[in-house]
């Protein structure tokens, strides 16, 4: 298990009641770069929002053969050391960071720890995975039915225990094979000896993008999450993996693309374009920053209010409250400021600490703030506990009135799609409408940005397609792009058709 520290300021969930919502992983690939492995190391970094429990690297060398290190705790800490790298050397190497929603949630064992490594008669590959098989609990059964002996308890490894049962000649043949037969959303970085692999799902629920080190000529390729983590490594962007489609890469022939799915209109996932991608990466050709600031505009026409200030819940309320200040006129505050330095420390937790919760990741700026009508604009609302203490700490500081604006639409149903949310009685959306939330929290007044202004704010000037969305909005539409199997056998009872 990672260590649980109260001081882990990097932890978006600082009191660990389930109150955000996590993305799932970030997945990284490069080949053709000399000590590939380092190169995949920074990208991880730079992807270490999309998932802080573990990570993992898988190199190949010509002479050493495959190689893989997997360790819990952020990327920093354990993929810096040289002694480590060292064991990691190759011109090919993926990589992986994870939280973890499927498999052994909150009890990992490094056995689940991606890359997934597999041997085959042509040859070994290891994958990496970003997002969720919706099938995953049939498949397992199916494949441990025929044999298979699973060493994980990630959903995942379905792929490499499929990609063993293919006929398929060669292992790209065979992950086709494989990836046919699985269901949700998944984008996949893959590997063997001599090719870099990166696949997205038929709805390209989630995210991957091509990148080109050292110039058009020379260099080499890298498969990314995101485009932040190109630009860490010195990467130029070429271009998204479009959903449904495989890249198959060497270093004698390049990028050579292959559509193996059935066709499908594309459901990318929108939420990512509100909280899980990092600000300064872009997003089917926008900006994250500009959308999220565009969010706030949208969010100032929707539910306009009178107020002092208008303050980010840091970080990632930060660009919606400088559109909402912009399209408002209310002048724009730091209101709250983030413990940024107090990183991780040597001390002790003690129960007293504990039960500091927010206020050990957040504090008040009580000048600003006494006697002023406050907005508070946030990502999210996802179980509400959060959003209850920041108001409380913000009244406590003297503020005169506290308003929520919200950069969302309420969150009423969960995610299975890669993104770890609460069971949906947990979720307060679910359970209240607008009005019994406002009271629920204590606020003067609390708004959601609306579908509709959230599909304007990503570039959709008509808003919502309502017959044919054009983005995965289940957790706020209720409306899944995929049919949740596992879910439902379980007992998940799907929004009743209108
Ligand atoms: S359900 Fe929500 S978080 Fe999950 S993929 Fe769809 S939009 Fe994204």
């Amino acid at each position: 298990m990672p260590p649980s520290h109260p001081f882990d300021f990097d932890a978006i969930d600082p009191d660990g009641d389930g109150d955000t919502l996590h993305e799932e992983c970030g997945i990284f690939g490069v080949i053709g770069a000399a000590d590939a492995a380092n190169f995949v190391a920074l990208g991880l970094h730079a992807l270490q929002h999309r998932g802080q429990e573990a990570g993992g690297i898988v190199a190949h060398h010509p002479e050493t053969g495959f190689n893989s290190a997997r360790r819990f705790g952020y990327v920093r800490d354990n993929f810096t050391k040289q002694s480590l790298m060292e064991t990691l050397p190759g011109p090919l190497a993926i990589g992986h960071v994870r939280y973890s929603t499927a498999g052994s949630k909150g009890q990992t064992a490094i056995r689940d720890v991606q890359p997934f490594f597999g041997e085959f008669s042509m040859g070994g590959a290891a994958i990496a995975h970003n997002g969720n098989i919706t099938n995953a609990d049939s498949l397992r059964r199916e494949l441990i039915e025929r044999g298979s002996i699973f060493q994980s308890s990630s959903d995942s490894e379905c792929i490499i225990h499929l990609m063993a049962r293919s006929l398929q000649r060669d292992i790209p043949a065979r992950m086709e094979d494989a990836l046919r037969r699985v269901e949700g959303a998944f984008s996949v970085v893959a590997m063997t000896r001599t090719k870099l692999i990166g696949v997205r799902d038929p709805l390209g629920v989630r995210p991957l993008v091509l990148g080109k080190l050292g110039g058009e000529d020379h260099g080499g390729w890298v498969l990314s999450s995101e485009t932040c983590a190109l630009d860490i490594i010195g990467a130029e962007y070429v271009r998204e993996i479009e959903p449904g489609e495989m890249v198959v890469i060497t270093a004698e022939h390049g990028v050579q693309s292959h559509h193996p799915f059935r066709p499908a209109r594309p459901r990318f996932c929108i939420f990512e374009h509100v909280y899980f991608s990092r600000p300064d990466s872009i997003i089917g050709g926008r900006s994250v920053y500009e959308t999220r600031r565009q969010i706030g505009v949208e969010l100032a026409k929707e539910a306009p209010v009178e107020a002092d200030l208008v303050c980010p819940v840091p970080d990632s309320g930060t660009p919606a409250a400088i559109g909402f200040s912009q399209e408002s006129g209310i002048p724009y505050a730091m209101g709250i400021v983030r413990n940024q330095y107090m990183g991780r420390t040597f001390i002790e937790p003690t129960e007293q600490i504990r039960n500091m919760g927010v206020r050990l990741k957040l504090n008040v700026n009580r000048a600003l703030i006494e006697g002023k009508r406050v907005i508070l604009v946030d990502d999210s609302v996802v179980r509400g506990t959060t959003s209850r203490k920041i108001k409380e700490m913000i009244l406590d500081a003297g503020a005169a009135e506290v308003h929520f604006r919200i950069a969302s639409p309420p969150t009423a149903w969960p995610c299975f799609y890669g993104v770890d949310t609460p069971n949906r009685e947990k979720l307060l959306a679910a359970t209240m409408s607008e009005d019994e939330m406002r009271d629920h929290l204590g606020v003067d007044s609390l708004r959601f940005i609306s579908l509709d202004g959230l599909y304007r704010a990503v570039g959709e000037a008509k808003g919502r397609n309502a017959t044919q969305p054009q983005y995965c909005d289940a957790c706020f539409s209720g409306e899944y792009p995929v049919v949740p199997a596992d879910m439902i056998e379980k007992g998940f009872q799907m929004k009743a058709a209108e």
